[in-house]
């Protein structure tokens, strides 16, 4: 049986259909800012009939930025998505599209994408890791994922990395958000960019604000400003990947997110902190790539959590199923 993932983000809702190969059947997108606050339910629920159509569906899931109660099904906080915050979504949802529905946290329905269908489909321990404006992360281990008592698990972008670093978003000094997220690589770019003017990275710098791809591009290129920010992101990235490393002894580390685009510039440097700081036998186990799925990942990994009438995951309980 086929199953929907939505993934409801602050810019698009994407709707999909999956089957249980992780084949997307159909799909549908909505951009959220064109949703009235107040239709957004209604929005959801119509992006999911419309996908539906025609297809035999067993259960829907919702993947949603923020705070998420899974086992109760509800959205505790979401940064742009106030409106629904705080209601039963299953409830709301399931009269208005005669299905099944649960919530989940994005990244934990993204690290569940590629779990299931990509960077560790071929593993039963996997660390997922995004790297994009914040950084969130999803653990799977012995193939389940990590949910903790609340279901707020797995926040790896709110680990401390360095006391005295950068204020973080939620108030903190330092985490790994503050030194490894796209936001961070552009905080840096305007810092080395101001130190190094005759560079491409501070000739740019000049001219418009730095963009994230713009500092990827132009390391790619072989700038060397442009190179020591995503050496230094890489860094900071494998000094809290090496914690995670120690902690939870995966086969798989998937970094995903707009930063990873920037691929061994920012792995390659991440990989020695995880080297030079975990222990082995760990660290000789764990793979770090790649995430493969990219902006799928949310729809697929939560078409993946969608659960049927009966409790069970409507794709099956393991990739191997599949
Ligand atoms: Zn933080």
């Amino acid at each position: 049986m086929n199953a929907i993932g939505v993934d409801v983000g602050g810019t698009k809702i994407a709707a999909a259909v999956v089957s249980p190969e992780g084949k997307i059947l159909n799909e549908v997108r909505y951009p959220t800012q064109a949703v009235p606050p107040n239709r957004l339910v209604g929005t959801i629920a119509q992006a999911i009939m419309e996908v539906k159509d025609g297809f035999e569906v067993g259960g829907v899931c919702l993947a949603v930025p923020g705070l998420i109660l899974a086992a109760e099904n509800k959205v505790i906080f979401s940064p742009n998505l106030h409106e629904i915050e705080d209601i039963r979504l299953d409830e709301e949802m399931g009269d208005r599209t005669g299905l099944r529905v649960t919530v989940e946290n994005d990244a934990n329905a993204a690290a569940w994408g590629e779990f299931r269908y990509g960077a560790g489909a071929d593993v039963d321990h996997q660390v997922f890791i995004t790297l994009g404006t914040g950084v969130g992360g999803g653990v799977i281990t012995h193939g389940v994922l990590l949910r903790g008592a609340q279901g707020a698990g797995g926040e790896m972008g709110h680990v401390t990395i360095d006391p005295k670093g950068p204020r973080c978003g939620c108030g903190n000094y330092g985490c790994l958000e503050a030194l490894a997220s796209g936001t961070a690589i552009q905080r840096l770019a305007r810092e080395i960019a101001n130190e190094r003017s005759d560079s491409a990275l501070g000739r740019l710098a000049i001219e418009r604000q730095v963009l994230g791809e713009d500092v990827t591009r132009l390391a790619q290129e072989g700038d060397e400003a442009a190179i020591s920010v995503l050496e230094e992101t890489g860094m900071w990235l494998g000094i809290g990947l090496a914690g995670f490393v120690n902690i939870f002894n995966p086969e798989v580390i998937a970094v995903g997110g707009g930063a990873a685009r920037a691929g061994e510039l920012i792995l390659g440097p991440a990989r020695k902190e995880i080297q030079r700081r975990s222990r082995s036998p760990s660290r000789d186990l764990v793979e770090t790539k790649e995430a493969t799925l990219g902006p799928e990942s949310g729809v697929l990994g939560a078409a993946g959590l969608a659960r049927g009438e009966d409790g069970e995951y409507v794709l099956g309980p393991s990739k191997r199923v599949a």
